[in-house]
């Protein structure tokens, strides 16, 4: 029988700064991330990177934990977001480019430009004790693309990540929350634990995990009526059999195709 269980409350940040240009509503302030972060230590919760809030699920310790995540690799989240976090002893899920590593978020046509992680800044986050995910190589919509290009994107970031950080990561995150079951099957099979979606529908699972948007609007009074809708709606987990983990992730792909931007 499928197993039910309900889905973790898990927030979705991107970039976290002072600008006030932001057509895609993608950015909050420091000032008002620093107010999410009191009013979830003011709650008893704390915030964690998905991967500890699924192992904690697992072990049944999940009760008061809500996952953090951060999109796209913004350099400002090394700048601006992760002090608050040590500071309130919060952790995070940080879901990075490494196909645009010290680049720019050149897929979001009305911009701003904002700069993008490089590789030493990626090291710090790490070494700082924040989850680092996949976001893929280049920001595509995964639901688009060739097969050719959806196996770079899910598998060659993962290994652009390993040879980074020196740990193959375990989560992944599709760009623009696009996710079908063909990307729901590849990045399963390149070996990841787990996938952040935003509002996947009937694909939730461990491979489509869905998150809550927070931005710059959201008081603590917003925030409470976001949780209480999360856990009315009571999201489920359902563990569907084809989207159960791998027993084994296969680690080396012999076939591995190598594109313009992609794994080299
Ligand atoms: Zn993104």
């Amino acid at each position: 029988m499928t197993e039910v269980r309900r889905a973790p409350w898990t927030l979705m940040y991107h970039s976290v700064d002072d600008s006030r240009e932001d057509p895609y509503l993608l950015t909050v302030t420091p000032r008002r991330l620093a107010r999410h972060l009191a009013w979830l230590t003011d709650r008893g919760l704390r915030g964690v990177g998905v991967g500890e809030l699924l192992r904690a699920m697992a072990d049944g310790t999940a009760r008061r934990l809500v996952g953090l995540t951060f999109d796209d690799g913004y350099d400002d989240f090394r700048r601006a977001a992760l002090p608050l976090l040590l500071r309130h002893g919060h952790s995070a899920t940080v879901f990075v480019l490494p196909g645009r590593l010290g680049g720019e978020n050149a897929w979001d046509a009305r911009g701003p430009r904002k700069r993008l992680v490089d590789a030493a800044g990626l090291r710090e986050i790490t070494a700082a004790g924040m989850e680092i995910g996949s976001h893929g190589l280049l920001h595509r919509d995964l639901t688009a693309v060739h097969a050719v290009t959806l196996l770079a994107e899910v598998r060659g970031s993962r290994r652009r990540l390993e040879d980074l950080t020196g740990a193959a990561p375990a989560g992944f995150c599709y760009p623009y929350g696009a996710v079908d079951t063909r990307a729901l099957l590849a990045v399963r099979d390149a070996g990841y634990e787990y996938a952040c979606a935003v509002d996947p529908g009937p694909l939730a699972c461990r491979y489509a995990l869905p998150r809550t948007y927070a931005g710059q609007a959201d008081t603590g009074l917003r925030l409470r009526a976001k949780r209480l809708r999360h856990r009315a709606r009571r999201s489920l987990l359902p563990d569907h059999p084809w989207a159960a983990p791998m027993p084994r992730p296969p680690e080396e792909a012999p076939d591995l195709p190598v594109l313009p931007g992609g794994d080299t």
